[in-house]
This record gives structure tokens, C-alpha cells and sequence, in this order.
């Protein structure tokens, strides 16, 4: 006898969700995607980290973004979604867009860091393992390794196209000058690049201006990560921190979060002008991001599916007011 799939996903699941294509590509992303750096690592509790990405897949958050190292401890990231694969998700597998990466400290020794060949194609091996996958399909460069021949490291990742391992192949970090070269490299071996992964947010706009063109003139989609300043741009810090919060937990990455008096009163603000268009501050700073083209995604964390819930809601009618805009303008000057 079959056992029966202890996860049945819901039957709306694509009532809501817009799909962008990823640049000149034939791939369709969710305008809203979530990735596992964070709460899905050993450290943390499985159920929360099951329940949130299959509500996730619920809403029509069709991709899933991961890497070697995340966590903590590295790899556990990877290893507890092979988990939810197997016990749930495995039956979906044509239905999702799983991404990993390579390009920080994962092993001892010179080979287990950076962007040579060796490292890249090991890492991808271990990752698949990790997840009980046969293929990934996005292959990232998680950042650019100045001492190695960029031609290696895109080599490497065309290899991982060819050999079946990965469908498509992106670049994560890298600057736009960088960008320009690598795609260059990569239309030249026959495998372009799909997608380009950065970091922006109401609080951190220059790529806007810098990598935005770049990618536009490429045909590579823009994924970005870290749309909510890890939690700043929502209502999580305006009264305090929470011992919960990724702040409170005295997360590493935290050190990049400005949690200074003048921050959290623009918060305040942008939280005060999205109720008054009947959104939370967390819509509001990702419906601000998808006002561009080029991003084809805004890829999301969250610690639980209720912060899912609030995020994804109203994604369908996400197009911002000029009015509101100008606020927002007038918000993130007032810094
Ligand atoms: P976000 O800016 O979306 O921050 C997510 C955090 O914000 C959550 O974990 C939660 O924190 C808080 N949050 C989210 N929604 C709400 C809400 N509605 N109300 C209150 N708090 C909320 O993104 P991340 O920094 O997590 O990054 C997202 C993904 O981007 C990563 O998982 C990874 O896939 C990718 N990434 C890639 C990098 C790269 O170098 N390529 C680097 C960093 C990230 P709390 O725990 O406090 O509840």
C-alpha cells in the first residue's frame, strides 16, 4: 500500500501569487520568494521551519532559496529542507525552484572557500547530497573570489549546467562591473546567466542606481535579498527587542542592522503611511521593491507562517500610489 503524503497543499495555491520571468529567461519566479539562511538550521525548531515552508508553498511561493552554508550549524539548512522534501514536498518537486550556492568558508583547507572549480563542484555534490536531490535548479557563485580566474569560476558553474546537476546558474554579490564580465563569460559557454542575488532594501538603494542598468541591458532578473533589513522593516523593533527576534537572539548578521533612534522613528512612519493605504510596513517596503522590472523576486525570511501570512498578503495588488511614493521619498530623506 502507497503511504499517504502527510502534507496535501492547498488547491488556491496559485489563486494570488504574481510570476515574473527572470530576465530574458523562459523561468517564471513568485514575486515574493524565502529563503533559509535563518531559522531553518539545527539550532532552531523543525516544526516552525516544516510549518513555514509548506505555508509558504501554500501562498504560491514556488522557489526556495538556499546554500552550503546556511544554518547554523552550515549545512543544516539544506539538510532539514531534504527532510521537508522527503516527507512532504518530494510529490511537488516539478512545481519548485530550488536555489544553493557556493562561495563562503564550508570545509577546512584551501578547498573549501571561495570560487575555484574544485570548491564549487565539491560543494554542489555535498549540497545535492544534503538534500536528496538529483539536480538543483539555480546554481549560484555565492560571492566573487578576487584570486581566482573569473573564467575558472564560471567554468565551474557551466559545468554544473552540463553535467545535469543544476538547470540554470546565478551570481550573488558580485559588482556590476564584475556582472557585466561574468555574463559576458558565461553567454560565451553556452550557459547564460539566469539571475543576479543582492542585497537592497528601502534603507540600502544603491544598487538601484548601480546594478539595477546593468542587469536590465544583461536580460538577467534581479532576486534581492534582505528586502526587510532583516526584520527592521517591519513592526518587530518599534517597541524594543524582543527576545525572539533575530536581534534579541544576538544573531551574527545582526551587526549589519541600524537599530538607531532615527531608523526606527522612519520605521515609524513608513509603518504610519502603509496603514493609511491598508498595508503593514513590511508589505509596504516590499511592494516598493517590486516596483522595478528588473526584480524579479523579493526574496524573504521569516521565523514563523504567521510573518508569511502578513507578508504575502496583498502581493496581488501590490502597484504602489505616486502620492505614496513621494512619501516614501520623503521618509528615507529624512534620515
Ligand atoms: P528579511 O530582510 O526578509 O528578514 C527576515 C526576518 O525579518 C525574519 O526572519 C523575521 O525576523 C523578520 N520578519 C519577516 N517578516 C516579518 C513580519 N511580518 N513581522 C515581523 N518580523 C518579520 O530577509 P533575510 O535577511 O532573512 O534574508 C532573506 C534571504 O535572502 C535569506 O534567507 C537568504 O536566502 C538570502 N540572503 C542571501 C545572501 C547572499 O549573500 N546571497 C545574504 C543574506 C540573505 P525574526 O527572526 O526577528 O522574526
Amino acid at each position: 500500500m502507497k503511504p499517504v503524503p502527510a502534507y496535501a497543499p492547498l488547491l488556491t495555491r496559485y489563486e494570488t501569487m504574481p510570476y515574473a520571468r527572470t530576465g530574458k529567461s523562459g523561468l517564471l519566479l513568485p514575486r515574493l520568494a524565502l529563503g533559509l539562511w535563518q531559522n531553518f538550521g539545527d539550532v532552531d525548531l523543525y516544526p516552525t521551519g516544516r510549518s513555514t515552508v509548506l505555508r509558504a508553498f501554500d501562498l504560491g511561493i514556488t522557489h526556495f532559496d538556499l546554500a552550503n552554508n546556511y544554518g547554523p550549524p552550515p549545512g543544516t539548512a539544506e539538510s532539514n529542507f531534504g527532510r521537508m522534501l522527503r516527507s512532504d514536498l518530494a510529490p511537488f518537486r516539478d512545481e519548485l525552484i530550488i536555489a544553493t550556492k557556493a562561495g563562503y568558508r564550508m570545509w577546512p583547507g584551501p578547498y573549501g572557500d571561495l570560487g575555484s572549480r574544485k570548491y564549487l563542484l565539491a560543494s554542489l555534490d555535498q549540497s545535492l547530497k544534503r538534500m536528496g536531490l538529483d539536480y538543483v535548479d539555480i546554481f549560484y557563485s555565492h560571492r566573487p573570489d578576487p584570486a581566482t580566474p573569473l573564467e575558472e569560476t564560471m567554468g565551474a558553474l557551466a559545468h554544473a549546467v552540463r553535467s545535469g546537476k543544476a538547470l540554470y546558474v546565478g551570481l550573488s554579490n558580485y559588482s556590476p562591473e564584475q556582472t557585466t564580465r561574468a555574463a559576458a563569460i558565461l553567454r560565451d559557454l553556452g550557459t547564460p546567466c539566469l539571475i543576479h542575488q543582492f542585497c537592497a532594501h528601502m534603507f540600502n538603494r544603491g544598487p538601484e542606481t548601480s546594478l539595477l542598468p546593468v542587469l536590465k541591458d544583461e536580460g538577467i532578473g534581479g532576486i534581492v535579498f534582505s528586502p526587510l533589513a532583516q526584520g527592521l522593516l517591519t513592526t518587530r523593533y518599534l517597541n524594543g527587542v524582543p527576545a525572539d527576534s533575530r536581534v534579541g537572539r544576538g544573531a551574527e548578521s545582526t551587526k549589519w542592522i541600524q537599530l538607531t533612534d532615527a531608523r526606527i522613528a522612519q520605521v515609524r512612519a513608513l509603518h504610519e503611511l502603509a496603514q493609511k493605504g491598508g498595508r503593514s510596513v513590511a508589505q509596504l517596503a516590499i511592494h516598493w521593491l517590486m516596483r522595478h522590472d528588473t526584480v524579479t523576486s523579493v526574496l524573504i525570511g521569516a521565523s514563523s507562517p504567521a510573518q508569511l501570512n502578513e507578508n504575502a498578503q496583498g502581493i496581488e495588488s501590490y502597484q504602489l500610489t505616486a502620492e505614496e511614493l513621494a512619501e516614501i521619498e520623503k521618509i528615507l530623506a529624512s534620515s
